[in-house]
């Protein structure tokens, strides 16, 4: 009974220091996602970025064994950018997704669960806790839907009666019992929109999702992208939103609750040529603070040549021709090569065959013919 008093005094404490939804669960073994996570195994669906086995991200009591509950937190963040630029010709910018918004998740929800765990410490003799965002081993979206806290989509994204999908998530594994609560009903229904709307296929069978083809994961690898994803890519430039925006539970959901979550369009919607010359400490001044850029420099860069290369920018072949040439990164001379194929000017052929009389790495080599492949498309369009 004690506990259920307590239950109440944490929701109203998480209230009161900006949580917005908080649940209990469980700490029994996710028997559905252990099976899950092994299918996703066999058939290599993994992203690679995965934390620990498959059993300590399913079993609570491997990673505490004195775990009797786990509480789950939800909190809302913005899904639309005020006073947006326009991406024009001549100043192209590109996309940071939704959930890299504002200032590091990561960082406020570790912070506010760290707030509770002190306000526990108070309330119970030798509480004891483990908490995790995003990059523990138990699955944040497993916990929240076992709490109560909503149901998982089609799109694998934890949807909430509230705000929708556009929550971020976290947990504390803790020593007291407290009792579950219920969860909420599925209710993806029929539809089908984010599966039909996926670019690359990658939500498979309704709640799986090959991570080895989603655009979120793509945009962090560090390598030349597959070339049967870099039409796909528009103008993202890290993670993808597609399949939370066709969702019909996300209509009109659009929270600001968090003013360090609000986003600055000049950072999440950035010029895309700009970001080509920064140098490492421009890039961390200016995206340093967003989950975004975890990955560091390349990535974004990689990607940013991409978009320009689908936008077909003109007024970037310069840069490009200059990143081709002289950038010590072959993953980046390479994609530039494609990106001036693309953009497909006269001026951009001549480099990349000039520059391929120099070039001596194999890989870009190989990116550069595929670039002068473009040059019978450009000549059928002219
Ligand atoms: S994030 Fe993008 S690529 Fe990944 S499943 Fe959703 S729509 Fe598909
Ligand atoms: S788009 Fe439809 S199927 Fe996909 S998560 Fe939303 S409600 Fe479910």
């Amino acid at each position: 009974m004690a506990y259920e008093e307590l239950k109440q005094e944490i929701i109203d404490y998480s209230k009161s220091i900006g949580i917005d939804k908080v649940g209990f669960a469980s700490v029994d073994v996710f028997t559905e996602l252990k099976s899950r996570l092994e299918r996703q195994q066999d058939l290599g669906y993994q992203s690679g970025f995965e934390k620990g086995s498959v059993e300590e991200r399913t079993n609570p009591v491997k990673l505490m064994p004195e775990a009797q509950s786990i509480i789950s937190i939800a909190l809302a963040y913005p899904s639309r950018l005020k006073d947006a630029p326009k991406s024009k010709k001549g100043e192209r910018r590109g996309l940071f997704c939704r959930a890299s918004w504002g200032k590091d998740y990561h960082d406020i929800l570790r912070d506010k669960l760290e707030k509770l765990a002190a306000f526990l410490s108070e309330k119970v003799y030798g509480f004891n806790y483990r908490s995790m965002v995003d990059t523990g081993e138990l699955s944040d979206r497993a916990v929240a839907e076992r709490a109560g806290i909503g149901f998982s989509g089609k799109n694998t994204t934890l949807i909430t009666p509230e705000f929708g999908s556009y929550v971020y998530l976290g947990e504390m594994i803790t020593n007291v019992p407290f009792t579950p609560d219920e969860p909420v009903e599925d209710s993806c229904g029929e539809c089908t929109k984010c599966i039909d709307a996926c670019p690359t296929g990658a939500l498979v069978q309704g709640g799986q999702l090959n991570a080895q083809k989603c655009i979120a994961f793509l945009t962090q690898t560090k390598d030349f992208l597959p070339d049967e994803y870099r039409g796909k890519l528009g103008n993202r430039i890290y993670g993808c939103d597609t399949c939370q925006l066709v969702c019909p539970k996300n209509r009109k959901k659009d929270f600001h609750l968090h003013p360090e979550m609000e986003p600055d369009p000049e950072v999440v919607k950035p010029k895309l040529v700009p970001l080509l010359s920064m140098s490492n400490r421009e890039f961390k001044e200016k995206f340093g603070d967003i989950a975004g850029s975890w990955r560091g420099k390349k990535p974004i860069q990689r990607n940013a040549i991409i978009a320009l290369g689908h936008y077909k920018e003109e007024s970037a072949v310069e840069e490009l021709i200059r990143l081709m040439k002289k950038d010590p990164r072959p993953v980046i001379r390479g994609t530039a090569a494609w990106s001036l194929g693309k953009i497909g000017t006269e001026e951009a052929f001549e480099a990349i065959e000039a520059a391929k009389q120099i070039e001596t790495d194999e890989q870009v080599q190989f990116e550069m013919d595929k670039g002068l492949e473009f040059k019978e498309t450009a000549r059928q369009h002219a």
